[in-house]
């Protein structure tokens, strides 16, 4: 496999997604929508230095990453680096923000788990003074 076969991505890049909790460009490409599998899935893609603002989903989250390095930071806790193959699982009503390094594209595939247990609960933005100090 050639190189540019590794970071070709698998699935298309998407509509921009106009949305005041990100605070840059993102783009979203609905994969499985909201039907009777209850199990809404998107691609989404993250300029460089887009991240969305604290959030929580009432019945979780999975986040597969895979393309691209991104952050994921839970309320609390250090902010952790996301690679393509990271696995992400956020347990329901955790305040948590995620998107790409300042540096980088960033790529994952967002699955709503539980949905009938609620939609996202969206809060402040992230401190950009914390955000750039990651490395
Ligand atoms: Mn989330």
């Amino acid at each position: 496999m050639s190189n540019e076969q590794l970071v070709t991505p698998v699935f298309p890049l998407g509509e921009l997604f106009e949305s005041p909790y990100f605070n840059g460009d993102v783009y979203r490409q609905p994969l499985v929508p909201q039907n009777d599998l209850n199990c809404p899935t998107s691609n989404i893609t993250f300029a460089p230095g887009c991240i969305n603002n604290w959030h929580s989903h009432a019945g979780g989250q999975i986040l597969l990453c895979t393309n691209g390095r991104g952050w994921y930071q839970e309320e609390g806790k250090a902010a952790q680096e996301l690679n393509p193959g990271d696995v992400v699982q956020i347990p329901a009503d955790i305040k948590h923000w995620h998107g790409a390094a300042k540096d980088s594209w960033f790529t994952h595939i967002s699955i709503s788990t539980n949905i009938q247990a609620g939609g996202t609960d969206w809060m402040e933005p992230v401190d950009l003074e914390e955000y750039n100090k990651l490395a």
